[in-house]
């Protein structure tokens, strides 16, 4: 009889994962299964299904290995049902568990399911914190409690004060200020060419996952060929020693910047390694903290990321809890048009959106300006329905939970929340565009002009928005 069944999801792939510390090798079993549940609630791009399969895949061999038991459903096995709850039941009666541990899930559907399974189990079930995150959703509604306004930039203060991440003995913020946004917002003159990416060879789970995708996702969005992300904790370590040798001196300049023909910039790619936890953000945080204290790179570079990461990341799964499930249904714009076929396809004139289209479909990632102030931007503009932009987005990038991915569409680009998240709609004409980027020059449209049919639509779009919600 096992002690327990601690199970763990899809993106609980780490050792710091709360329900593996007190995990008793000799009694408990560990439980991870891929369900079809999982893979299909929306269709995920293909890179996103072989980045979070062989990432299981390998994380279960390395506690086998490290002498847990370890029970793993796969795929394709006859006797799988598909669905995590169903899988959780029988896992129970196959090892006569006495009880069920799960970490908190990235998903608010999945803690439903979870509340639910609870009251039909014959045994225990208990869902602990997920201490991945630096501020608890407790410690969020605390923060949150009696304001009418959550300013990220307060919350942002609070946690380097909380974590002591650059600041001084008497909390007094590293350079004087908390935040050195405006000087990360350069474009880079001339020929431009970022570093290339962390890039991992395939290994043979990577190689049967793919074959499994392309068998039975084929018509999910994106292509499979050329994966090259980390699908171990090694490996993902390597990726964030990458990104601090090659990339974080500049992430700071060029933040904001966007290249045709260069979709990873100087940003770290790393999101999708701290999402299924490979990596723990305070030990990304802590390397950025002494690779500036050793004088390797400026403070606007490792302020920059920092405050993404221990501002912006935990502000967001902050609201995300604490305003759910009526978080999902705001519309405050009262947006209704469909998600355009060419958000799909890539298929349009426009280039910035092509570019960052046809991108995201090759990579399964577009850096946070290109989802933000092109595809967002668009999405605002032209009042797109928050459901369709939403499902997109957690359909089309490999670090997309719902915990993450929904305070930023909802929130930071569609202004559905009616500004509980940004202080103003993020909306912007063709000028932003052609400031930060190159994309205008190979336009079929003209930046400059406004009216016609050689205008940019991004103007002309700019002043119907504010004329059809000049109220708002
Ligand atoms: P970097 O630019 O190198 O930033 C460093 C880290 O900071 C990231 O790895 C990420 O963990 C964190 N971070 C930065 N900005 C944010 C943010 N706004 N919210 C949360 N974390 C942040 N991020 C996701 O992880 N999953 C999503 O599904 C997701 N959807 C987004 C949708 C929209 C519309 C927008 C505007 C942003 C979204 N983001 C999402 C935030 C951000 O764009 C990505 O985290 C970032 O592009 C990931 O690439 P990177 O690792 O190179 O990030
Ligand atoms: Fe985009 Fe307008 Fe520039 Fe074309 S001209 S790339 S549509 S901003």
């Amino acid at each position: 009889m096992a002690a327990k069944l601690i199970v763990l999801d899809w993106d609980h792939l780490g050792m710091h994962v709360s329900s593996l510390k007190h995990c008793d090798k000799d009694k408990d079993v560990i439980f991870m299964c891929e369900t079809q549940e999982n893979a299909t609630y929306v269709k995920h791009h293909k890179k996103k299904l072989i980045f979070l399969f062989s990432a299981m895949r390998h994380f279960a061999s390395e506690l086998k290995a490290e002498g847990y038991q370890v029970d793993y459903v796969a795929y394709e096995e006859s006797a799988n049902t598909q669905a995590l709850c169903s899988e959780i039941t029988r896992a129970v009666r196959r090892h006569n568990a006495a009880s069920v541990q799960i970490t908190f899930p990235g998903e608010y559907r999945i803690l439903e399911q979870l509340k639910a399974l609870e009251k039909e189990l014959l045994v225990p079930l208990e869902i602990l914190e997920d201490e991945r995150f630096l501020c608890s959703a407790k410690d969020f509604q605390a923060w949150a409690k009696g304001r009418n306004t959550f300013l990220m930039a307060s919350f942002y203060q609070m946690m380097r004060k909380k974590y002591k991440i650059l600041v001084s003995d008497s909390l007094k913020p590293e350079g004087g200020k908390w935040s050195f946004d405006a000087e990360n917002r350069k474009f880079p003159t001339g020929r431009m060419m970022a570093p290339e990416p962390f890039t991992q060879k395939k290994d043979s789970v990577v190689e049967d996952v793919t074959k499994l995708v392309e068998k039975y996702f084929q018509s999910h969005f994106g292509k499979s060929e050329n994966f090259h992300f980390a699908v171990t904790r090694a490996q993902a370590l390597k990726a964030l020693d990458h990104f601090i040798e090659y990339r974080l001196a500049k992430f700071g300049d060029y933040q904001d910047a966007m290249i045709e023909g260069e979709p990873w910039m100087y940003h770290s790619h790393l999101s999708f390694y701290i999402n299924a936890g490979l990596l723990h953000p305070l030990e990304c945080i802590r390397r950025v903290e002494h690779a500036y204290h050793d004088g390797d790179i400026p403070l606007n570079a490792a302020e920059g990321f920092i405050r993404q990461l221990l501002g912006w990341r935990e502000y967001v799964r902050g609201i995300y809890w604490h305003k759910m499930p009526s978080y999902k249904k705001e519309n405050f714009f009262d947006a209704k048009r469909p998600l355009p076929d060419f958000f799909w396809s890539g298929e349009v004139k426009m280039n910035c959106l092509s570019q960052c289209i046809n991108e995201t479909k090759q990579n399964a990632y577009a850096h946070h300006i290109q989802r933000l102030m092109v595809l967002g931007n668009y999405c605002l503009l032209t009042g797109v329905d928050p459901d369709q932009v939403n499902e997109w987005y957690l359909i089309v990038y490999a670090d997309a939970f719902e915990w993450v991915e929904l305070p930023n569409v909802s929130g930071m680009i569609l202004f559905a929340d009616g500004g509980l998240l940004a202080t103003k709609p993020y909306a912007s004409g063709g000028a932003y565009i052609n400031k930060m980027s190159n994309y205008c020059k190979n336009c079929s449209y003209k930046v400059s002009v406004k009216n016609g049919p050689d205008a940019c639509p991004f103007n002309y779009l700019y002043w119907d928005f504010l004329d059809r919600h000049k109220e708002k």
